[in-house]
């Protein structure tokens, strides 16, 4: 076999694993990797996760239920007007899927994923359920060291709840950690910028989605094979256009809609799962952790409609991903009911119209079964676009 099938056949073993573990349970007590008491949920969009694995607690990114859920029990609990990934959350609590649980953590991003903690304490009272409360303004001078404040009390919640005591030590080693897992998503988003062809939205979703059901370590190790396999592809670059995506911060596109999107286009940026990629250089691994954690979460880090920043404007940091991943257009998408989300795509909307950048506005819903017509917008977009250029 040449290098470049095996590294295809390579990519396609660690592919299918990530894909297995998408939709593979929580892990239960008796399936617990090496070195973890329990399993702490966390909900969109940015959560500390390098605290919880001091801790000995697996971080479980809790993402909704996806497109194969039936609703049975959430319907009483929530408005239907509620959006989807809420919605399917508390389902998966109700419905026993997250019953291992050993905590759920939201955070007060909108009303919506505010409330969920309530439904959580009040329906699984022996899981600890709390509020995470990031602050809506980072741009004040005590922003850090009330982030710092706030990392601290979870801290004691969580020695509390797994009853082993986070050092300071073993915070900086768990930094540590996730730091190299930084490094290795910062180079699959390099190598989707710089070679498109190589490693599609699709798959890099999938391999950066790994992280929500594994420790970081093994995680690590996922990528590094995958990086190593992805380089060595030998597929040809198409005539396909270069655009970013955005609007995936929190409800989850189905995959499908994905693949849709990369049968048409180079996605060369996204927003998918901002919040497992929140900080966006290494976090400092001497002196005080919990200070780092805070202060890399203000002065270190991405952008979404559900975080503040007068450094970083709704229009801003659309245009900066346009700009640094050279980008033709953008695809504006929205999940349905999500008024962050929905808020931010007219202010993007309005702002690339006058500018010769063209976009695509999508919405989209987790629990979406159907994309024959997403699929024709998606061609006919990038049809005008390859036009657009040749023209
Ligand atoms: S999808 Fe939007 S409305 Fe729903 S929890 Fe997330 S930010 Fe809130």
């Amino acid at each position: 076999m040449t290098t470049a099938t095996t590294a295809e056949a390579e990519l396609n073993v660690v592919l299918e694993y990530c894909n297995d573990v998408r939709m593979a349970p929580i892990p239960d007590a008796g399936s617990l990797p090496e070195g973890f008491a329990g399993t702490l949920g966390h909900f969109p969009v940015y959560f500390p996760e390098e605290v919880a694995h001091a801790a000995g607690l697996l971080p479980v990114a809790v993402l909704g239920g996806g497109n194969r859920l039936e609703l049975k029990h959430a319907d009483a609990r929530m408005g239907s007007f509620v959006c989807s990934i809420c919605r399917s959350t508390a389902e998966l609590g109700l419905n026993g899927s997250l019953q291992g649980l050993s905590g759920f953590i939201t955070h007060p991003i909108c009303d919506a994923a505010k409330h969920l903690a309530g439904i959580w304490a009040r329906n699984f009272p022996e899981q600890l359920s709390q509020i995470l409360y990031l602050p809506q303004n980072v741009n004040t001078p005590g922003a850090v060291r009330y982030i710092a404040a706030e990392f601290q009390r979870l801290r004691s919640e969580l020695e509390k709840k797994s009853g082993r005591s986070v050092d300071d030590e073993s915070l900086r080693r768990s930094i540590g950690i996730y730091n190299d897992n930084r490094r290795l998503l910062r180079e699959i988003y390099a190598l989707r910028r710089d070679e498109p062809w190589k490693l599609s939205c699709t798959e890099s979703y999938l391999l950066t989605r790994a992280r929500s059901r594994m420790p970081a370590e093994e995680h690590n190790g996922l990528l590094k094979r995958a990086l190593d396999a992805a380089r060595q592809r030998n597929l040809p670059a198409q005539d396909k256009p270069r655009v970013v995506f955005v609007g995936g911060f929190c409800e989850q596109p189905p995959i499908e809609m994905l693949e849709a999107i990369d049968s048409n286009c180079y996605v060369v940026d996204d927003d998918l799962l901002i919040g497992l990629r929140w900080l966006t250089q290494d976090v400092p691994e001497a002196g005080d952790p919990i200070w780092a954690l805070a202060e890399s979460f203000v002065e270190r880090s991405a952008a979404s409609p559900v975080q503040h920043d007068e450094r970083k404007t709704k229009e801003g940091y659309l245009m900066e991903m346009i700009r640094s991943s050279k980008a033709d257009a953008a695809i504006l998408t929205a999940a349905k009911f999500c008024e962050p989300g929905l808020d931010e795509q007219i202010a993007w909307a309005k702002h690339l119209d006058n500018t010769d950048i063209q976009y695509l506005v999508l919405e989209f819903e987790e629990k979406m079964t159907s994309f024959e017509q997403m699929a024709m917008q998606l061609e006919t977009f990038a049809e005008s676009l390859l036009f657009a250029v040749a023209a």
